[in-house]
């Protein structure tokens, strides 16, 4: 008999079936071993029919249904007599009609016999509404019975991502021989890891993925791929951490007074999370090798004074300090409100300013460029203590005197490279510190972000003001926009100040991923849109020349100049403006405390925790928050049922959660961020959590045993395989 081994290409089992081409070709499998690591991605119960809600048009369905009805029929093409097998199934859910369609009445009788009704059967199809019903377009079906090949299959059927004309049991057919065939599947696992963490050895989990008998053996074979998939990826990340601790940093152990200076200004008490929190960020700057933090914290919760403190503390040592923001906007706000925290203390070199003080830099992409240049000489002469800025920052022109902290507001605008382009920047490379006010459940952070530790702020400091969401739903009560607005005028009579968020700025012209037909949504459903989303500019002159007339209004996008934009928002905050349309340039950190309500238009179109932390933009002043959700997202859509999540909660834990279980996971780890959106195959952050925290713990021990895996060859080659592709995914965007 032929050996055949994971390397072995699949024409070894495929032979010569036309279907080797599509495995190969659709799939992009090519050899024995990819075949055999090709999962289903869920199983049918060939005793019970599928439970069916409403497809999407066009969605390839695999069903487990009754037949109810068949029946040949025949029609005339041209002059030729044609027949047309109509086969009507139940599922638990929906009814299909599928067509077969046959030249001979002989093969039309034989479809109707091996389908009687009654008789059950995997049934595969594009899910089509047609005459009102629906339907299996172009059917296939394999009957379940006694007779035959089926008479063997299990109770449990895989079904596989499949391609175009490439079946579920045409890969059912050919990894069940693979099975048989293959000999020799090397385990990453060692009989001794797979004993301490209680997993199958690879043969006995593939045969069990492939033809459990249950849900049992199926899980139980998963349990192994999902245990292997994390502990590579965990590996992968620990020697990372490793990497980054070898490389050394400046120890930064303060020695200035700036920091003590500043703590005694402070005109509030710290709360006891930022006490703790800076006395580990204290500690961690004080180590010979980087700091890598995530800091996480609702919106308002003092992340700012945290960091700012950090920075301090890094001047003090003689060092400077960043800070990224995302958007102009911040890079400004955030300047002016630690210039003005700081006070006397950021006029280091000015007459009157205090001696123990230090300068605080903006650079931005849209200053002109005097401007710039006199920032980056403060930068690379030292002058400057402080930076804040945009991605201007992360250009080559910018050079620092001795850059120690590098602190990144709100994570989810940076990515791994943009970091790596600020730490190169420094002699060494300096202690990192991530905020943000997404909250990410811990595994994520681990997966997403294995490189970081992470701290959290749980406590809102005194004086925050609930946040009352409601959604207001237009396709019921298209009326309540009226009452939308009227309350948006009592506010404003109330001495309030009010944000209009809408998600475009323009109605004449089409932003990115919008069009007039059809969209997807974020779950991947199509949608039809026929009505124009809300757009600042248009809004803007509907409401202020009508229902909003007589209020102080003003817009605020990013198309506007920057010293535009910085005009605007300055006087929001100084409450010089009643009504401010934006779109999301407001989202993050923006802090205006007179700020009461917010009223979000097609708020759908809006991601859940972006949702969370535009509404973070009220209540901050010790006025209670009103935030209104208008939509016309229909009820019981996806989109709907987020808008009422958000309505429903403000633990922004809870929200996240949604929000990552209603993305595939691809958008949960993207690229931009890990590296790993490839390499992530079984493995679900959020379900896995408990496979991973495990993972987690084995990669450290197995490395602090055998750091460079010697003992694994298994294990060493895929994790060497995962770093070699994710450098060429880093060389290949850099
Ligand atoms: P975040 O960045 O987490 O959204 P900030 O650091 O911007 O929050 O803080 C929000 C507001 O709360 C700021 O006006 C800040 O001065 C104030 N603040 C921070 N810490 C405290 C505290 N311990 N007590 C009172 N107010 C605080
Ligand atoms: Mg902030």
């Amino acid at each position: 008999m032929v050996s055949i081994t994971p390397e072995s290409p699949v024409a070894s089992v495929f032979g010569r079936s036309p279907k080797r081409k599509l495995v190969e070709e659709g799939l992009g499998i090519h050899t024995v071993g990819e075949l055999l690591r090709h999962f289903p991605r869920r199983y049918v119960q060939t005793k019970e029919l599928s439970e069916v809600g409403t497809p999407e048009v066009g969605q390839l369905l695999s069903v487990v249904g009754e037949v109810t009805s068949s029946a040949v029929k025949t029609f005339q093409r041209g002059r030729k007599l044609q027949f047309r097998t109509e086969v009507r199934i139940r599922t638990n859910g929906l009814s299909f009609s599928l067509s077969f369609f046959s030249p001979y009445a002989g093969q039309a009788h034989s479809y109707a016999e091996q389908m009687p009704p009654g008789s059950r059967g995997l049934f595969t199809g594009k899910a089509k509404i047609f005459n009102g019903s629906w339907q299996l377009e172009q059917p296939h079906q394999l009957m379940f019975g006694e007779d035959g090949e089926t008479e063997t299959l299990s109770k449990l059927l895989p079904v596989y991502p499949l391609t175009n004309r490439l079946y579920v049991w045409d890969l059912i057919k050919v990894i069940r021989v693979a099975l048989d065939l293959v000999t020799d599947v090397p385990d990453v696992l060692t009989p001794a890891l797979r004993e301490r963490y209680d997993v199958l050895d690879v043969m006995t989990a593939l045969r069990l993925v492939h033809g459990p008998d249950d849900y049992a053996q199926a899980g139980a074979g998963q349990r192994r791929f999902r245990f292997e998939e994390a502990l590579v990826l965990q590996l992968v990340l620990a020697r990372r951490r490793a990497a980054q601790r070898a490389l050394g940093a400046q120890a930064r152990t303060g020695g200035g007074g700036l920091l003590s200076a500043f703590d005694e200004r402070l005109p509030f008490d710290l709360t006891a999370g930022q006490r703790e929190i800076g006395e580990v960020l204290r500690a961690e700057l004080a180590q010979p090798h980087p700091m890598n933090r995530l800091l996480q914290g609702e919106v308002g919760s003092g992340k700012t004074v945290v960091a700012l403190r950090a920075m301090l503390r890094v001047v003090d040592s003689g060092g400077q300090a960043a800070l990224l923001a995302p958007t102009e906007v911040l890079a400004q706000q955030h300047h002016r409100s630690i210039s003005a925290m700081l006070g006397d203390l950021a006029q280091g070199g000015m007459l009157g300013g205090a001696a123990e003080g230090t300068t605080v830099a903006l650079l931005t992409g849209s200053m002109s460029k005097a401007a710039k240049d006199e920032a980056l000489a403060l930068l690379s002469s030292g002058e400057a203590g402080i930076v804040i800025g945009t991605h201007a920052l992360l250009e080559e022109s910018v050079a620092f005197a001795d850059l120690g902290l590098v602190v990144v507001d709100e994570q989810h605008r940076f990515g791994v490279k943009q970091r790596a382009a600020l730490t190169g920047k420094a002699g060494s490379p300096p202690h990192v510190l991530v905020m943000t006010a997404t909250p990410i459940p811990r595994t994520v952070a681990m997966t997403i972000f294995g490189d970081l530790e992470t701290s959290v702020l749980t406590e809102l400091p005194a004086g925050r003001a609930p946040i009352q969401t409601n959604v207001v739903p237009l396709v019921d009560q298209p009326q309540w926009i009226s009452r939308v607005w009227e309350r948006v005028r009592e506010e404003v009579a109330k001495g309030h100040q009010v944000y209009v968020v809408c998600p475009r700025i323009s109605g004449d012209t089409l932003e990115e991923g919008e069009s007039d037909q059809l969209d997807v949504d974020d779950d991947g459903e199509v949608i039809t849109k026929k009505v124009p989303l809300a757009a600042v500019e248009d809004l803007h002159e509907e409401l202020a020349g009508g229902t909003l007339q007589g209020l102080r209004t003003a817009m605020l996008h990013g198309r506007l100049p920057a010293e535009a934009k910085d005009r605007t928002m300055r006087a929001f905050a100084a409450g010089e403006i009643d009504v401010l349309i934006s779109t999301t340039v407001i989202e993050v950190g923006v802090d205006v405390h007179n700020a009461t309500t917010m009223v979000l238009l097609d708020a759908d179109r809006f991601g859940v925790s972006q949702l969370h932390q535009l509404r973070g933009r009220v209540g901050r002043g010790g006025l209670p928050g009103l935030c209104l959700l208008v939509s016309r997202a229909e009820a019981g859509t996806p989109a709907r049922e987020r808008l009422d999540a958000v309505a429903s909660t403000t633990d922004g834990f809870e929200l996240s959660r949604v929000d990552l279980e209603q993305r595939r996971e691809g958008d949960v780890l993207g690229a931009n961020q890990s590296g790993f959106r490839s390499s992530l195959v079984t493995l679900r952050v959020l379900r896995d959590e408990k496979t991973i925290l495990r993972a987690r713990e084995a990669a450290d021990e197995l490395l602090h045993d055998d750091a460079d895996l010697s003992t694994y060859p298994g294990l060493a080659a895929a994790v060497a395989d995962i770093e070699a592709s994710q450098h060429s995914e880093f060389v290949d965007k850099s």
